[in-house]
């Protein structure tokens, strides 16, 4: 076949474990080649003076890449999530109208004392605590739901207490959340 400009012949595999895998015989390809785009997509490049049989081997060699490669994607996608300038500056308002006043109420309720509340662009954590009792908080916080605003916020104002994260700690923000500190922990680490 010498169709003009023509490099590539596509067509699509179905992979019982990957789904859809887009097959591409290059003219140009020199060898076979596997990716992962973003979207999750597996395209397989291969010579054609490669048999589609023996790339259909390799590929079946790097299945279990494959869906690793796509765990890694997915999990980038989450934790790298865009906002528009304008989301952060309107996120930013939005938790220093809520989040100083929410600290204030479990400060209250609780009998924790505290310094300065601090709002901040934190993308590696919600909220720290400084040594002078300080407590700054992540305005991406402002992406949850109000009850794991609170548990964040609380666990915060339990290092007023205790500076570390010891068992008299956990104890401590376990009671103030009435015994659900290890589900509501594990709630927002499945949150990313
Ligand atoms: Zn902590």
């Amino acid at each position: 076949m010498f169709g003009r400009g023509k490099s590539a012949e596509k067509s699509i595999y179905h992979h019982p474990l990957l789904g859809e895998v887009a097959l591409v015989r290059s003219w140009r390809a020199r060898r076979v080649t596997l990716s992962v785009r973003p979207s999750g997509e597996v395209r397989l490049t291969y010579p054609r003076f490669v048999a589609k049989s023996r790339a259909l081997e390799f590929l079946e060699s790097r299945v279990e890449w494959v869906e690793q490669s796509r765990q890694r994607l997915a999990q980038r996608g989450l934790t790298k999530r865009e906002f528009s300038p304008e989301q952060i500056e309107q996120m930013r308002r939005e938790a220093k109208r809520v989040l100083p006043e929410r600290v204030a109420f479990w400060a209250q309720k609780f009998g924790f004392s505290y310094g300065r509340v601090t709002i901040r662009a934190a993308r590696s954590k919600w909220g720290s605590c400084s040594g002078e009792n300080n407590i700054s908080l992540s305005l991406f916080m402002m992406t949850l739901p109000e009850h794991l605003r609170d548990y964040i916020i609380i666990h915060e104002l339990c290092h007023t207490v205790h500076h570390n994260h010891s068992a008299a700690f956990h104890s401590l923000v376990d009671r103030c959340v009435e015994g659900k500190e290890k589900y509501l922990r594990s709630e927002l680490r499945n949150i990313g």
